[in-house]
C-alpha cells in the first residue's frame, strides 16, 4: 500500500466493516461534538483509544485495529446503539436546506471542538457556536474561515512556572476536514495576487451539523515556501504574514465561493479580518456588472453585516498606508481608482493608519456590538467610521449567546430530561421550555453538581501531574499534587486570555484578606485559574508567572493553581465543575464575555463586573455582582474599589450562603441561584436565541437586495 494512500479519508473509511460504514460519516461531522451518542460510537468500539487520541474521531478510525472493528459489527449491543445514533444523525440531517444563496459567515477562527485547534479564544469559540446553532436551526448558511498548519498554540508551563508555546504539526488526514473536489474528483484550486506573484490556495469542508464550513489553506507545493507558511499559525508572523492571510480569507474567500458555485445571498463580516471581501466583492460589481465605484458600494453595502467584538484599540487591525499600497496597486490600478480613493476606504483618521474595522463600516449596512453596553461604548468609539459625516452608522447589538448543548454537561442535561418538557433541546430560547428547572429536587441538583466538581479535581490533578512529569520534576513534587484541592472548599474558577485588561491578579490585591479566607478550616476558599497569553504579548506572560508562582507558596499551595493550555475541552471541565465564576475585566473592556454564559447554564454561578453581557442578565437571584454600575477616570481607583467589592461579597454574601447547610447537607439559598441561573440565563444566552436575531438581519438585507435589483 502507498503511503499517501494510508493518509487518505478513503484508507479511513474503507476499513469500516459495510453493516456500520455510518460511523464514518459521524467521523466527519462536528455533530459529534455536542451529541454524546456520537461519541459513544468510538468509545464502546474502544474506551482507552478513544482518550488516547483526543476525542478525535477519524484518528481514532485511522488508528483502531480493524479487529476491533470487526468485533463491534457483530456485536448486537453495539449495533442496536448504532442504529440508535443512525436514526437519531438521519432525523437530524434531514432538512438540510438545499439552497445555493446562502448567508456567509466569514472568521479567521473558528472553535467546534478540541480535536481541530484552529481557534484561540473567545472570538473562535463564538464563531463555531454560530455555526452549531445555524444548523440546529436549519439556517441556509455556509462558513468561511482559514485551516492553519500548525492551528493555535498549545500552551506548556515548564519547570520555571514560563510560558512555552509549542506548535504541533496538524495533519489534516486525521482531523474531521475533507479536501473539496470537482466533478472530476480533483482538487478545487483558486488563485489570489500577492505583489509579484501569485498564491495558489485549496479549499477544505468541514460538516457542522447541516452547516458546511470551508476553509483555505495554501500550503501546498505549488507555493514557494513562504506563501506555503501564509496559513502556517493563526495570529502568528509578522504584519506581511498577517496582511496575506487577511487577503486569502477576504479575497480568496469570495472566490472560492465562486469556484464552488455558491452564490451568498448575504455577508456576515465576523471580525475586521476579513473585512477584504468587500473589495473583492467590489471588483466583481465594477469589472463584471459594470457599475460605478459609488453604486458599487451602495450594492454591496445592502446584504452585508459587521460584527465588532472589541473596543480595545489593539483588537482592530491596521496597516500603514505604504503596506496597503504595496499590496493592492495593481489592484486598485485595475479598477482605475487613484491610491488616495482607495487608501480613503479604510482611513483611519486619528491613527493615520487603513483600519480594517473603517473598511468594514464602509460597506456595511449594519454593524453590531456584541452586548448592549459594548454597542454604545462602540457607537462613541467608532460612530463616525467608514461613512460621510451626515451619514454616520448606527451601531446596534445583538449580545453573543453559547451552544448550550456543546457546554452543558451531559449529566445536568439528563437531569432536564427529566424535569423539562423532552422538547427543550429543541426549543432552547423558549424561556417556558425552562420553567421546570424549579422542580429539580434540591439534593439532586446538588449531588449532580458535585460529582461534576469530584470529576474536574481529578482531571486538574492529573493534568497537573502531567505538566510536572514532563518537566523532570522531584517524586515529591509530582506526589504532592494528590493533595491539591478538595472536594469541600468552595472552588472559584478564572480562566480566560491573560489579556491585562482582564485583570486577572485582582483577586490578589490583599494578600492577607485572601489568606485568611484561603485557609479557612471549616470554609475553606480555593480558586482555579487558567488562560493562555499571546506569545507576544509578555505582560500578560509575566500575569501568568505571577500566579505560579503565588501558587507555590503558603498558605496558596494546594489551594491556587494554575492548569496550563486553556482550550474547549478544559473549558468544559471549569464551567461544569467550580461553584463561582469570577470576572473580573476592567469595565467597560470587555465587548461580552461568554465563559460565564457556559458556567450559568451549569449553574456555576457567575460572579462578575457588570461588563459585557453581565449588566443584561444579573436579577440579583441568579450570580453576584462586583462593584458598581459606573465608570471610573482612574485605573488604580478602579481596581481598588472592585477588589475590595469582590472581598465584601466573598465574605458577607458568597462563603456563608454555600456554607449553610440544611439536615440533608444542602446550601438551599444556593441551590436556589443555580436553579435561577440555569432558568434564566440557559435561553436568553444561548446561540440559538443570538442566531435568530441575527437571521431576522439577514432576511431585511436579502429583501432590500432584491428591492434593489427589481429598482434597475
Ligand atoms: C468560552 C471560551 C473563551 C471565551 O471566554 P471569555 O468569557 O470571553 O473570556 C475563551 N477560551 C475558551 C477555551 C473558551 O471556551
Amino acid at each position: 500500500m502507498y503511503s499517501w494512500f494510508r493518509g487518505s479519508r478513503k484508507f479511513v473509511l474503507d476499513k469500516i466493516p459495510s453493516n456500520i460504514s455510518g460511523i464514518g460519516e459521524i467521523a466527519y461531522n462536528l455533530w459529534f461534538s455536542w451529541e454524546r451518542l456520537g461519541r459513544d460510537l468510538f468509545f464502546q468500539i474502544n474506551p482507552s483509544l478513544w482518550e488516547n487520541v483526543q476525542h478525535n474521531p477519524v484518528k481514532f478510525l485511522k488508528k483502531v485495529k480493524p479487529e476491533d472493528l470487526e468485533k463491534a459489527s457483530k456485536d448486537p449491543f453495539y449495533l442496536q446503539l448504532y442504529q440508535k445514533v443512525m436514526n437519531k444523525f438521519e432525523d437530524y440531517m434531514k432538512n438540510t436546506p438545499e439552497n445555493s444563496s446562502p448567508v456567509a459567515y466569514f472568521s479567521a477562527e473558528f472553535g467546534l471542538h478540541e480535536s481541530l485547534p484552529i481557534y484561540s479564544g473567545g472570538l473562535g469559540i463564538l464563531a463555531g457556536d454560530h455555526l452549531k446553532a445555524a444548523s440546529d436551526l436549519g439556517l441556509s448558511l455556509v462558513g468561511m474561515g482559514l485551516l492553519y498548519r500548525y492551528g493555535y498554540f498549545t500552551q506548556r508551563i515548564n519547570g520555571d512556572g514560563e510560558q512555552e508555546a509549542e506548535y504541533g504539526y496538524l495533519h489534516f488526514h486525521e482531523l474531521p476536514v475533507i479536501p473539496v473536489l470537482n466533478e472530476r474528483g480533483e482538487e478545487i484550486i483558486i488563485t489570489v495576487d500577492l505583489p509579484d506573484r501569485i498564491v495558489y490556495v485549496k479549499i477544505w469542508k468541514v460538516n457542522v451539523g447541516r452547516i458546511s464550513l470551508y476553509l483555505l489553506d495554501t500550503d501546498t507545493g505549488r507555493n514557494c515556501r513562504a506563501d506555503r507558511d501564509i496559513t502556517a499559525q493563526l495570529y502568528g508572523g509578522n504584519r506581511d504574514t498577517r496582511i496575506a492571510q487577511e487577503i486569502v480569507l477576504g479575497i480568496g474567500g469570495v472566490k472560492a465561493f465562486r469556484a464552488l458555485k455558491i452564490n451568498p445571498a448575504f455577508w456576515h463580516i465576523n471580525e475586521g479580518h476579513s473585512a477584504f471581501l468587500c473589495l473583492e466583492r467590489m471588483r466583481e460589481k465594477i469589472e463584471g456588472e459594470g457599475l460605478c465605484f459609488k453604486d458599487a458600494i451602495l450594492n454591496i453595502r445592502a446584504n452585508t453585516l459587521f460584527t465588532t467584538h472589541t473596543p480595545v484599540p489593539a483588537g482592530h487591525d491596521v496597516y500603514s498606508g505604504e503596506m496597503i499600497d504595496y499590496y493592492f496597486k495593481n489592484f486598485y490600478r485595475g479598477l482605475k481608482l487613484s491610491k488616495e480613493e482607495f487608501l480613503k476606504l479604510g482611513w483611519d483618521r486619528e491613527q493615520q493608519k487603513f483600519n480594517m474595522t473603517v473598511l468594514a463600516f464602509g460597506f456595511a449596512h449594519e454593524v453590531n456590538g456584541v452586548s448592549k453596553l459594548h454597542g454604545l461604548v462602540s457607537q462613541k468609539m467608532f460612530g463616525h467610521f467608514g461613512r460621510a459625516e451626515q451619514d454616520k452608522v448606527n451601531i446596534f447589538h445583538i449580545t453573543n449567546g453559547v451552544h448550550v448543548q456543546s457546554m452543558m454537561a451531559e449529566e445536568i442535561k439528563i437531569l432536564l430530561d427529566q424535569y423539562l418538557s423532552l422538547e427543550w433541546r429543541k426549543a432552547i430560547s423558549l424561556e417556558s421550555s425552562w420553567l421546570g428547572v424549579e422542580n429539580i429536587p434540591e439534593d439532586i441538583l446538588w449531588l449532580v453538581h458535585n460529582n461534576l466538581k469530584e470529576r474536574m479535581i481529578y482531571f486538574i490533578r492529573w493534568r497537573i501531574q502531567m505538566q510536572r512529569l514532563r518537566n523532570y520534576e522531584s517524586a515529591e513534587k509530582v506526589a504532592e499534587v494528590e493533595n491539591f484541592l478538595e472536594p469541600r472548599a468552595l472552588t472559584i474558577g478564572f480562566a480566560r486570555r491573560f489579556a491585562t485588561y482582564k485583570r486577572g491578579l485582582l483577586i490578589f490585591r490583599d494578600l492577607e484578606r485572601l489568606s485568611k479566607l484561603i485557609s479557612s478550616e471549616d470554609r475553606p476558599l480555593q480558586i482555579i485559574f487558567a488562560g493562555k497569553a499571546h506569545p507576544a504579548d509578555h505582560p500578560g506572560q509575566k500575569l501568568i508567572k505571577d500566579i505560579i508562582n503565588l501558587a507555590d507558596t503558603l498558605p496558596f499551595k494546594g489551594k491556587v493553581v494554575f492548569l496550563e493550555n486553556y482550550d474547549i475541552k478544559v473549558a468544559r471541565h471549569l464551567v461544569q465543575g467550580v461553584d463561582i465564576w469570577l470576572n473580573t475585566p476592567r469595565r467597560p473592556q470587555e465587548a461580552s464575555g461568554t465563559s460565564g454564559m457556559k458556567a450559568s447554564v451549569n449553574g456555576v454561578l457567575h460572579c462578575s463586573v457588570l461588563d459585557g453581557w453581565w449588566p443584561e442578565a444579573y436579577d440579583g437571584q441568579n450570580g453576584f455582582v462586583i462593584g458598581q454600575d459606573k465608570d471610573y477616570s482612574s485605573e488604580e481607583e478602579q481596581d481598588k474599589e472592585d477588589s475590595q467589592s469582590l472581598y465584601q461579597l466573598l465574605e458577607e454574601k458568597i462563603i456563608p450562603w454555600y456554607f449553610d447547610r440544611n439536615e440533608a447537607g444542602v446550601p438551599h439559598k444556593w441551590v436556589e441561584f443555580m436553579k435561577n441561573s440555569i432558568k434564566t440565563i440557559s435561553p436568553k444566552f444561548s446561540a440559538e436565541r443570538m442566531v435568530k436575531e441575527y437571521s431576522f438581519y439577514y432576511n431585511e438585507g436579502i429583501k432590500r437586495k432584491n428591492q434593489m435589483k427589481m429598482g434597475k
